[in-house]
């Protein structure tokens, strides 16, 4: 199957979902995981009206971008750990941040953004497992940033990000994606400045789940673009 064919599949799965779950299509953005895939491939999922990509990596994106075609209306999002000494080159190349994880990284980010004259739309990333492999805030931790988000102007903070423990079966992903929900409706009466309308939840395999659950942002690599190969990818 091409890759227009497995965005028109991917589609048909969000509108089913949106329909059990009384919700509109147009409430669920998709975004094309594009990471260890080649300029070529996101230059056919836009061919294909995909205008939201996800990557993971700074370096690799960066690379990617000198080889891309014009897209006009494209936009890029990073949704993988930032490290500080590369926030600048990250507010330089990608339109949206959505895996900031700490205060100093918002501070950082708001720093770089200003000295671009740049406004970055954010996502906080929360880490609601255990597992000690995943990034992102603790949930406690996320009112700290929005209690800052006054002194980081260039921030637009948009909602919250998370990536639940991996398993076979996406019912197991259903209570984190709850949790990621009532956290961002318990932060809103908190910081009804900040009121955070965007839930990013929900990958290949149980993005249906997280539309159930209030998603407002799927992150599809893998029934896109197929399985990733890291061991062909020398620049990650
Ligand atoms: C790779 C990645 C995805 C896409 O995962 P698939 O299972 O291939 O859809 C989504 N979100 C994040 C944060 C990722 O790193």
């Amino acid at each position: 199957m091409s890759i227009a064919d497995n965005i028109v599949q991917v589609r048909q799965a969000i509108g089913e979902a949106c329909l059990r779950a009384s919700r509109s299509e147009h409430d669920v953005a998709l975004m094309a995981v594009s990471k260890t895939h080649p300029a070529a491939a996101l230059q056919e999922a836009y061919a294909a009206g995909i205008r939201l990509f996800g990557e993971n990596k700074v370096q690799e994106f960066q690379q990617k971008s000198t080889e891309l075609a014009v897209m006009p209306g494209a936009r890029y999002a990073l949704i993988g750990h930032l490290q500080s000494n590369k926030a600048a080159k990250a507010a330089e190349l990608f339109h949206a941040i959505h895996a900031v994880d700490s205060l100093k990284i918002a501070e950082r980010l708001n720093a770089v953004a200003l000295k671009l004259g740049k406004t970055l739309s954010v996502l906080i990333e929360v880490k609601l497992s255990s597992e000690e492999s995943k990034h992102g805030i603790a949930p406690g931790a996320v009112s700290e940033i929005l209690h800052a988000a006054a002194s980081l102007p260039t921030l637009d903070i948009r909602g919250l990000m998370t990536v639940p423990p991996f398993s076979d079966d996406p019912e197991e992903a259903r209570p984190y994606f709850r949790q990621l929900r009532e956290l961002r409706n318990s932060l809103a009466t908190v910081h009804p400045q900040t009121p955070l309308p965007e839930l990013s939840m929900g990958m290949s395999h149980d993005f249906a789940v997280a539309i159930e659950e209030g998603s407002t942002c799927v992150r599809i690599g893998t029934a896109i673009f197929g399985t990733r190969d890291y061991t062909a990818q020398g620049r990650a």
